[in-house]
């Protein structure tokens, strides 16, 4: 019988307040498409995607992505939730200030409850939309994440730009420490 076709299955999470994407990235990711209108009682909980990491040998991973569907105001949810998770998405609006200064609430939950060597990479999402409605800029994201020592990308679920990329980042630090035994 033939092996697995893949080499590592990475748990990721993808945390942030609601309405930022969450669902959207991750239905972007599995299935190539986006929902204009999702109904947030049928949230996408769970997606699997398999990745090439052409930096790491071409390695294949497995990803397995959890979103918080809708829970976000269940806090206690979070210890289950978080076990055994290789990476995290962190995701906030670039439209919405809020949703940006949540994140560091998010951010402290992720530390209080994860993997202490977990890999997390902030993603502004719905770069798609006109500069004027932005409340975020990309340079004041990538601060943040550099002070924090996180990744950083902006991307859009809505026309796909920078999704796989987020997670193939994110998926390819993760690697780098497995191969350096932390
Ligand atoms: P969640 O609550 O974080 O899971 O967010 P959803 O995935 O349900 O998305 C919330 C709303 O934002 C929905 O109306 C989506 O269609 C919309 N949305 C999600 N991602 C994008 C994006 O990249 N660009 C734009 N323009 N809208 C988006």
């Amino acid at each position: 019988m033939a092996g697995p076709s893949w080499n590592y299955v990475l748990k990721f999470i993808i945390t942030g307040d609601a309405g930022v994407g969450k669902s959207s990235l991750l239905v972007r990711l599995t299935d190539q498409r986006f929902l204009a209108n999702p109904d947030p009682t049928l949230g996408v909980e769970f997606g699997s995607k398999l990745i090439t990491i052409p930096e790491e040998d071409n390695k294949v991973v497995k990803l397995q992505c959890w979103d918080t569907a809708g829970t976000e105001s269940f806090r206690s949810i979070t210890r289950s939730y978080y076990r055994g998770a290789a990476g995290c998405l962190l995701v906030y609006d670039v439209t919405s200030r809020p949703s940006f200064e949540h994140a560091r609430t998010w951010l402290a939950d992720v530390r209080t409850h994860a993997d202490p060597h977990l890999t997390c990479i902030l993603v502004g999402n719905k770069s798609d939309l006109s500069l004027e409605r932005r409340q975020v800029s990309t340079e004041e994201g990538e601060r943040w994440a550099q002070e924090e020592g996180l990744l950083f990308v902006e991307a859009s679920a809505k026309s796909g730009d920078n999704v796989e990329a987020a997670f193939e980042k994110a998926a390819r630090d993760i690697l780098i420490k497995i191969r350096r035994g932390v």
